[in-house]
């Protein structure tokens, strides 16, 4: 494959246009290995490649898969209309990069939401054929009773839904607390399932994507990592 010249790499990886990304190559803005590199014709291997951009250092990488801790009062569009937009937590070159999420959480949800700029990945990891399990702790108005969890298992008709929905798994955390685990990821899912058994869902957590435990990733609300190739397994 044709190596790709620096100019078109700082595009590729969010610096901007192709004409910014010249300037910043010719004013002496990027090194690569302690060296600056002021000619955009330079084609370095882009593997292990690490630019410093006004003393900033950035791994090249061809797609990034991230993982957000998301707090409340952030909206998962790309144009808000509320709210921040989740993209307002993450570096500028990743909107430039056209980062996504995968699947929304509502507005008042927080916890772990994935976002990448693959394509492939974004359409695998939302299809409703992957049944990837997702894991929430919602915290119900009313106490959680033996009935309600059955309910939920069961499935519940919601009214613009052909069957009823049920939950994978679900179990009580507390008097007032659930774990549900759903394989589909309909619009406010979990509050409209709640609303259908008699309850009302008054916060919600996602705590997991399949084997990927928004806990283990130890991230601060707002906070992101990308992920490794160890967690990306977990995915699945
Ligand atoms: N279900 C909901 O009701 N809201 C979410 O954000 C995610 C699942």
């Amino acid at each position: 494959m044709a190596k790709l010249t620096l100019d078109r790499i700082l595009q590729s990886q969010g610096f901007g246009s192709r004409k910014y990304c010249r300037e910043l190559i010719e004013d002496g803005e990027v090194v690569i290995n302690g060296e600056v590199v002021d000619d955009y014709r330079a084609t370095p291997d882009t593997k292990d490649l690490v630019l410093t951009i006004f003393e900033e250092e950035w791994e090249y990488r061809e797609h990034v898969y991230i993982a957000i801790n998301k707090p409340p009062n952030i909206e998962c569009s790309r144009k808000p209309s509320h709210h921040p937009g989740v993209l307002t937590l993450l570096p500028e070159q990743f909107t430039w990069r056209d980062v996504q999420p995968v699947g929304r959480l509502d507005h008042d949800t927080t916890g772990l939401l994935l976002m990448s700029d693959d394509g492939a990945f974004i359409h695998a990891q939302s299809s409703p054929k992957r049944h990837v399990p997702k894991v929430y702790a919602a915290t119900t108005a009313e106490p959680v009773t033996e009935a309600l969890i059955a309910q939920l298992k069961a499935g519940v008709q919601l009214h613009d839904e052909p069957a009823p929905l049920a939950a994978t798994r679900c179990r009580q955390l507390g008097e007032n607390l659930l774990e549900i685990v759903l394989e589909q990821g309909k619009y406010h899912q979990v509050k409209r399932m709640l609303a259908a058994a008699g309850n009302h869902c008054s916060a919600l957590q996602r705590t997991a994507i399949g084997g990927l435990q928004l806990e283990a990733l130890a991230l601060e609300e707002g906070e992101w990592t990308y992920l490794d190739a160890e967690q990306m397994a977990l995915l699945v």
